[in-house]
C-alpha cells in the first residue's frame, strides 16, 4: 500500500486522530482489539436510529427489516469464510463463547470418562480453560502439543498424541504471543486420518489471512468481531452442518426452540438452535460491514503490507542492545513479542504509554506458555493495516529512550 492509501485509510478511523498525554496516539495493541472505521460506527448508529426492533417472528415492518439485515449479515459472513451454507454460521459473543459452546455441546455428545482432548502449548486461556472444565466435568485428559524454541508446533509430537480416545483437537490458527501462523490445514488433515474433529481458534487469523473453512476442512472455526474492526460482543462459531446437527444446544431460552410445553421442548433448526436469547442483531450487521471494509481493501494486500511493517519493526528492534524477540517462526503474522535485557515488560509498557504508544505487556492470557518460557511476560507490539513505518520509527526512538532510562 502506498502512503496516500494509508493516509486515506487512517482518516477513516476517527480514534487514530486522538492525542494521548498530548502526543499523537500510536496504537500497536491490535492483537488485543482493533479500532473501528467510520463505516462500522455509522452502521451501528444507523441500526439503532432506523432499524431497531427485536428480530424473528415480528410481524411489523421494523422487525422484518432488522431480521433481514441480520440474516443478510450471516449470509455475507458465510460467503466471506466460504462456509457451504449460512446455517453453519452461529453468532456468539466472541471466540471465548464459541469455544465454551463446543466444549459443552461436544462434551455432552461424544465424550466419556477417559477420553482425550488435544490442544497446543501456545493456546490462549480461552482455548485451555473450557477444555479443563470439560475434563473436570467428565473425567477427560488434556494433552498438549509441544513447541520448539522458535515458537512452532512440533508436528511429529502432535501426531503421536492422537489416539482412538482423542475426541477433539483444538488449536490456534495464529498465536497471540508469538505471531506464529500454524499449519492448520496439515493439522486438520492429520486428525482427520483418525476421524478426529478439529476446532481452529481463528481470533488472531481472520484479521490477517484469507480464511476458507472448506479448503481447511475445519470442523469448527471460531473468531471475534472486535479483532477484525467490528464491535465487541459479537463473534462467530462456524461448524460443519453434520456436526451442528449432531451436537445438543448449549444454552436454552427464546429463539432456540421450535415448540415448548412443560412436558417436552423441541429445538429450532440451524442456526437458531445455538442462539438462545435476543441476538446482537446490530453487532452482526456491523461485523459484516467490517468484513466488507477489509474485503474492499483486499486481504492479500493487507497481509503484504502488515508483513512489510513486521519485517521493518523486527529489523529496527534488533538495533537495541539486549533485544530478545520471543517467537521467531518462519511463518509469522503481525505480532512481535520482545524483552530487553532484564527489564520488566511492565516498566517498558508504562513508559511507552506516557509517550502515547499503546503496546501490551504481560502474559497475554497464555500463562502456561509464558511459564514454560521462564519469562515474566513480554512486551507485545501488534500491527494493523492503518499503522505506518513512521509510527514504528517513533516507537523505536521512544523505546531506546525508555531502555536507557531503565537500564
Ligand atoms: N484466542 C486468541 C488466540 C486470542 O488472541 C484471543 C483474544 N486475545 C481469544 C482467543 C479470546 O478472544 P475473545 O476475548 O474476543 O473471546
Amino acid at each position: 500500500m502506498n502512503p496516500a492509501e494509508i493516509e486515506n485509510i487512517r482518516s477513516q478511523f476517527p480514534i487514530l486522530a486522538e492525542k494521548i498525554y498530548n502526543k499523537p496516539l500510536i496504537y500497536f495493541d491490535n492483537a488485543a482489539t482493533t479500532q473501528k472505521p467510520q463505516a462500522v460506527l455509522d452502521k451501528i448508529n444507523y441500526g439503532y436510529k432506523h432499524l431497531n426492533a427485536n428480530i424473528h417472528r415480528g410481524v411489523h415492518y421494523l422487525s422484518q427489516q432488522a431480521t433481514e439485515a441480520h440474516e443478510a449479515a450471516r449470509k455475507f459472513i458465510a460467503e466471506y469464510i466460504n462456509a457451504s451454507s449460512s446455517d453453519e454460521i452461529i453468532f456468539t459473543r466472541g471466540t471465548t463463547e464459541a469455544i465454551n459452546l463446543v466444549a459443552f455441546s461436544l462434551g455432552e455428545c461424544t465424550c466419556q470418562e477417559g477420553d482425550e482432548i488435544v490442544i497446543s502449548a501456545m493456546e490462549h486461556h480461552s482455548n485451555i480453560v473450557p477444555w479443563q472444565m470439560l475434563c473436570e466435568r467428565k473425567g477427560l485428559k488434556l494433552h498438549i502439543i509441544p513447541i520448539n524454541e522458535k515458537g512452532e508446533l512440533l508436528l511429529d509430537e502432535y501426531e503421536k498424541l492422537l489416539t482412538e480416545r482423542t475426541k477433539l483437537v483444538a488449536v490456534t490458527h495464529v498465536s497471540n504471543v508469538f505471531g506464529t501462523v500454524n499449519p492448520v490445514k496439515e493439522i486438520i488433515a492429520t486428525a482427520h486420518v483418525k476421524n478426529i474433529p478439529v476446532l481452529i481458534d481463528g481470533a488472531q487469523a481472520l484479521p490477517h489471512l484469507k480464511i476458507d473453512v472448506q479448503d481447511l476442512d475445519a470442523d469448527f472455526y471460531v473468531f471475534s468481531g472486535h479483532k477484525v474492526y467490528a464491535p465487541t460482543g459479537i463473534g462467530v462459531f462456524y461448524g460443519k452442518r453434520a456436526w451442528l446437527e449432531k451436537l445438543p444446544p448449549y444454552q436454552g431460552g427464546g429463539e432456540m426452540i421450535q415448540n415448548v410445553s412443560f412436558e417436552k421442548t423441541t429445538y429450532n433448526e440451524l442456526p437458531f438452535k445455538f442462539e438462545a436469547g435476543t441476538p446482537d442483531y446490530i453487532g452482526s450487521t456491523a461485523l459484516a460491514e467490517a468484513l466488507k471494509y477489509v474485503q474492499n481493501i483486499g486481504i492479500e494486500k493487507i497481509a503484504d503490507y502488515e508483513h512489510e511493517l513486521t519485517e521493518y519493526a523486527t529489523k529496527r528492534l534488533l538495533e537495541i542492545d539486549g533485544m530478545r524477540i520471543i517467537g521467531t517462526a518462519d511463518h509469522k503474522s503481525s505480532v512481535i513479542s520482545f524483552l530487553v535485557g532484564e527489564i520488566h515488560p511492565y516498566d517498558i509498557g508504562m513508559l511507552l504509554d506516557k509517550l502515547g504508544i499503546a503496546v501490551r505487556t504481560g502474559h497475554h492470557c497464555a500463562q502456561p506458555l509464558i511459564d514454560q518460557l521462564g519469562i515474566p511476560g513480554t512486551v507485545r507490539a501488534s500491527f494493523a493495516f492503518y499503522n505506518t513505518k513512521e509510527e514504528i520509527d517513533t516507537f523505536i526512538e521512544a523505546l531506546k529512550k525508555v531502555v536507557a532510562m531503565l537500564s
